[in-house]
C-alpha cells in the first residue's frame, strides 16, 4: 500500500516573520551578531527545504556569552536577589510561556518536523510546568546544622550551606528542543547559577524566541545567554572554557563521553542525559490491548526520538504473537503527515541525516533476517518520513537490537520466564527506563527491583514528571534532574565549622 502524505501547510504571517529575521546571538540582554558571517542552514523536516538560517557561533561569540555569564553570576546581580524576586521572574516567565504557547508550538513544529498538535498540547506547556515547579524550589533548597562527632557539645556551631556552583554551560538535542532547553535553563537559575545554553544546530528556533521571553521577563542582562552553531565547534569551545564551572547535557550518549572528557581538565561539575534503549515487557497476565497501545504509543510518538522510547518489546511466549499484531495494527492509526496539518499523529523525523541513520538500522535488521510486522519502508515524499516500524524474529547481536535507533522502530523478542528477561533487558549499556505491563504486583515490584534503569513504569510509560527524579544507570547518564535532585545539581555543598 502506497502512504499518502499531504504537503506541508502554508507558514502563517507570524511564524514567517520570525524566520525572515537574521541570524542573532542572544548574549548580555542584547541580541548580537557574530564576529563572523558562519551560519548553519535550517530545514522543515516535512519539505526538506531551508526555511531559515542561524549563526554558527564563533570561538569570540562564545568567549563573549560566556564573559557575560561570568560577570553576572560574580557581581551577584541574580544570586544575591532575595529568592523571592528570583520566584517572580521564573514565575513571569513560565506567564510569558502560555501567553506565547501558539506561536513557540508553530515554530517547533516546522523546525523539528513534530505534530503542531504535539507541539502545542505536550511540549510547551511543559515547558510552563517546569519554569513554576523550579520556581517553587527557590526558596525551600536548606541547609542543615550538625554537631561534629567528635567535639564535645556546644564548642562548635557547625551547619551545611547549599550554595550556586557558577556559571554553567547547558547543551541540548533537537527531539524536544524547548523542552530541553528550560529543563535546563529552570534549576539552573532557581539554584542562582548563570547560563550559556546552546541548542541543536537542528532546531534552535525556539530556543532563539525564549530569549526574547526572557528579555521580556526582566531577568537580569547576562544571567541567560544563548548562542546558536555546531557542536564539534561551538559546543566544544564552551564545555572547554575555564569560565565555566558546570556542564549540563543531554544528548547522545557518544558525544556525553566526548563532553565528560573535555570537562576534566578543569574538573567542571558535569551531569549528563544521554542514550537509552529501552524495554517494554509484557507479561501473560497483562491487559495485552492495554500494553500494545502502551508500547505503540512509547515508540512512534515524536516518531520515536525520545531517549525514553519503549524500543525493545519483550513479550511472555504465550502472549507474544497477541501483543505484536496489537502494536502492528496501532502503527496504523500513527498518521504521518506534515507538522502544521492538525490530523497529523507522527511527523517526519528531525534531518536527512536522522532519516539516513534510521533507514540504514531497517536495512541492517532486514538483512540480519527480522521479519517485518509493520512499516519497514519510508514513503517517497521529499521530507524525512519514516514508516511506524515492528520487527520481529530479532535476536541480541542484531545492531537493530543492540543500538539505540532514535527513530519508530520497535524490536520484538519472546521470552519464557521472569530470570530470563531480566537477564535480557539488562543485557545493554543503556539504563534510562523501563515499562513493565502485568496485573501481579509481586513480579511488577520484582522486575521494578532487577532492571537496571533510572525509571520504571508500571502499566504505564513515558510519564516524566517535574516532581520526580530523572536520569541514567550505567551509559544512560550521570546525575539526575528533576526533583530537588534536579536543583541540587546546579549547588555546591559547603561545611562551616565554627569552633565557639
Ligand atoms: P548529539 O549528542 O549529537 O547532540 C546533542 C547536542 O550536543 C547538540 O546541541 C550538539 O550540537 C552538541 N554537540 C555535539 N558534539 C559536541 C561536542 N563535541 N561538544 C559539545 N557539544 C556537542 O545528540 P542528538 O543527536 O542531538 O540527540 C539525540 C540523542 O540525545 C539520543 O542519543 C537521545 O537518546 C539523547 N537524548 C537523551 C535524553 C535524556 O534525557 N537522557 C533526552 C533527549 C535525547
Amino acid at each position: 500500500m502506497t502512504t499518502v502524505i499531504t504537503p506541508q501547510l502554508t507558514y502563517s504571517e507570524r511564524l514567517q516573520a520570525v524566520l525572515n529575521k537574521a541570524p542573532q546571538l542572544f548574549v548580555d540582554g542584547e541580541w548580537c551578531a557574530s564576529s563572523h558571517d558562519k551560519t548553519v542552514p535550517v530545514y522543515d523536516p516535512a519539505t526538506a527545504k531551508v526555511i531559515t538560517h542561524i549563526v554558527d557561533a564563533s570561538e569570540t561569540d562564545v568567549n563573549r556569552a560566556v564573559a557575560a555569564a561570568r560577570c553576572a553570576f560574580d557581581d551577584g546581580r541574580w544570586t544575591k536577589l532575595p529568592p523571592a524576586a528570583r520566584q517572580k521572574f521564573l514565575l513571569k516567565l513560565a506567564d510569558l510561556v502560555d501567553e506565547n504557547a501558539d506561536s513557540l508550538a508553530e515554530l517547533e513544529a516546522v523546525d523539528n518536523g513534530k505534530p503542531l498538535t504535539i507541539a502545542r498540547g505536550f511540549d510547551i506547556p511543559r515547558c510552563a510546568e517546569i519554569l513554576r515547579y523550579m520556581a517553587g524550589w527557590i526558596a525551600k533548597v536548606t541547609g542543615d546544622a550538625q554537631d561534629p562527632l567528635a567535639a564535645p557539645a556546644g564548642t562548635f556551631h557547625a551547619y551545611v550551606r547549599r550554595e550556586p556552583i557558577g556559571v554553567a554551560a547547558q547543551i541540548v538535542p533537537w527531539n524536544l528542543p524547548l523542552f530541553m532547553a528550560v529543563m535546563k535553563i529552570a534549576p539552573a537559575l532557581a539554584a542562582g547559577c548563570t547560563v550559556v545554553l546552546k541548542p541543536a544546530e537542528q532546531t534552535s528556533l525556539s530556543a532563539l524566541r525564549l530569549a526574547d521571553l526572557i528579555a521580556e521577563a526582566g531577568i537580569p542582562a547576562g544571567v541567560v545567554n544563548i548562542i546558536t552553531g555546531r557542536g564539534e565547534a561551538c559546543g566544544d569551545q564552551l564545555v572547554r572554557h575555564p569560565d565555566v564551572d558546570k556542564v549540563a547535557f543531554t544528548g547522545s550518549t557518544q558525544t556525553g563521553k566526548m563532553i565528560n572528557r573535555a570537562a576534566t581538565d578543569t574538573l567542571k561539575r558535569v551531569t549528563l542525559e544521554l542514550g537509552g534503549k529501552a524495554p517494554l515487557i509484557v507479561m501473560p497476565d497483562a491487559d495485552i490491548a492495554a500494553a500494545a497501545e502502551g508500547s505503540a504509543g512509547s515508540i512512534f510518538f515524536n516518531s520515536g526520538q525520545i531517549c525514553i522510547a519503549g524500543s525493545r518489546l519483550f513479550a511472555h511466549r504465550s502472549v507474544f504473537d497477541k501483543v505484536v499484531e496489537g502494536v502492528s495494527s496501532q502503527a496504523a492509526g500513527w498518521k504521518m503527515g506534515p507538522s502544521l496539518a492538525p490530523d497529523s499523529r507522527m511527523g517526519p523525523l528531525v534531518s536527512d541525516e536522522q532519516f539516513g541513520r534510521v533507514m540504514s538500522y531497517i536495512d541492517s535488521g532486514k538483512k540480519d533476517g527480522a521479519s517485518i510486522m509493520a512499516g519497514g519502508d519510508a514513503p517517497s515524499v521529499d521530507g524525512y518520513y519514516v514508516s511506524p516500524t515492528v520487527l520481529a524474529d530479532v535476536s541480541p547481536g542484531m545492531k537493530v537490537v543492540d543500538e539505540e535507533i532514535f527513530g519508530p522502530v520497535l524490536v520484538a523478542q519472546r521470552f519464557d520466564d521472569l530470570d530470563e528477561v531480566i537477564k535480557a533487558a539488562n543485557a545493554t549499556p543503556f539504563g534510562l527506563s523501563a515499562s513493565v505491563w502485568t496485573k501481579d504486583l509481586s513480579t511488577m515490584h520484582r522486575l521494578a527491583a532487577s532492571i537496571k534503569a533510572g525509571t520504571v513504569w508500571g502499566n504505564c510509560n513515558a510519564k516524566v514528571d517535574p516532581a520526580l527524579p530523572f536520569g541514567g544507570y550505567k551509559q544512560s547518564g550521570l546525575g539526575r534532574e528533576q526533583a530537588q535532585d534536579g536543583i541540587r545539581a546546579y549547588m555546591e555543598t559547603k561545611t562551616v565549622m565554627i569552633a565557639l
